[in-house]
């Protein structure tokens, strides 16, 4: 099959319209059969619930091309069930979880064009997502939504590669506690533009969120889980108290390639921002379907000036072997654990 005429090494974190997306509605109780389709525009009622009422989820996942040339996705039913999480808790039906890896079979097989080379970089990032079409006045759920699948090549989501960023500690709550910031929903991502913005505006990459209630525990970043090094070695994954950390795929899958393939010892257990700043962590980093694992250097805010000394420039080497052990899974050049990689074409 052609591949599209891309430059595909140099392809930014950006959206480009490919071919085909996926689209599927729900009415009367039931969704229909869903279908491929060329128009990339959405045409609702001005009532819409999406647009007052902010009902809607969203899901990121990733086709890969291996090294023998197929086109593969990585645990695409764990998208598909914290969606339905996600969509519960915003009183929205779920998709069925068979039907929405169908769905990504269907919508990057339609694709395979827009899929990157094997070893350039890029790779073609899934966007599964559903909002309320269905008119409401009145605060209520809607009974009318959509779901879509748009698929889009894309580069390195943090600009300089292996490069170690810094970032700094938000003033803000990315979402209210007791459960809300653990969907993965538009409306924590709105909350998280104005922090995000001011610190961007500071020449930060990212926001270092703490538990809303207390401010003492780590939570997460504005987009991706937090893993930390100590200084005995052992892979220290903050957990939350409250329930308010996104449940990443990257990270969970990270824990297993630490605990069963690189044989780590992993620590998952509510830390406090103290243990951070009091030096008690050697390596840092960021970790999503987007960030893949991103190295942090340092965390500054006020009266915080945080150094991670095995990482400070570039990636640690737990961070190292903890992206290249998940990449080359994904690429097919690792073994994978059952069942973690689809194939698709
Ligand atoms: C999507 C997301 C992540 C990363 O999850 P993955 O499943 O690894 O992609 C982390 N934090 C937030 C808030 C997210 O929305």
């Amino acid at each position: 099959m052609e591949k599209q005429n891309l430059d595909w090494s140099s392809l930014p974190f950006s959206y480009r319209e490919t071919s085909y997306s996926y689209v599927c509605n729900y009415k009367d109780g039931a969704w229909g059969e869903g279908e491929l389709t060329s128009d990339h525009t959405v045409t609702m009622s001005e009532c819409a619930g999406i647009l007052h009422y902010c009902q809607e989820v969203f899901e990121g996942l990733k086709a890969y091309t291996t090294e023998s040339g197929e086109i593969v996705c990585f645990r695409p039913d764990l998208n598909a069930q914290r969606m339905a999480d996600s969509a519960k808790r915003l009183c929205m039906p779920a998709f069925p979880e068979d039907k929405f890896i169908e769905a990504v079979k269907q919508v990057v097989a339609a694709n395979a064009s827009w899929v990157p080379p094997y070893g350039c970089g890029a790779t073609l990032y899934v966007r599964p997502y559903m909002f309320a079409t269905g008119v409401v006045i009145g605060v209520s759920p809607a009974t009318e939504y959509q779901f879509r699948i748009l698929v889009t090549p894309v580069g390195p989501y943090f600009k300089g590669g292996d490069t170690a960023v810094t970032i700094t500690v938000a003033d803000y709550d990315r979402a209210a506690p007791h459960g809300t910031g653990n969907i993965k929903a538009g409306l924590n991502y709105a909350m998280s533009l104005y922090p995000g913005e001011k610190a961007h505006a500071a020449g930060f990459a990212e926001n270092l969120y703490l538990d809303s209630q207390s401010r003492t525990y780590v939570e997460e970043t504005g987009g991706a889980n937090v893993l930390l090094v100590d200084k005995q070695g052992n892979l220290v994954v903050p957990k939350s108290f409250t329930d308010s950390i996104l449940p990443s795929i990257t990270r969970r899958s990270l824990v297993t390639v630490a605990t069963d393939i690189l044989g780590m010892n992993v620590i998952e257990r509510p830390v406090k921002f103290e243990e951070i700043t009091n030096g008690d962590f050697v390596e840092c980093g960021l970790c999503g379907t987007a960030a893949v694992i991103s190295p942090v250097g340092h965390i500054k805010a006020e009266g915080v000036d945080v150094t991670f000394p095995d990482g400070a420039e570039t990636s640690g080497p737990v961070m190292k072997k903890l992206r290249e052990t998940l990449t080359g899974i994904q690429a097919g050049t690792v073994e994978a654990p059952e069942g973690w990689i689809v194939k698709i074409a």
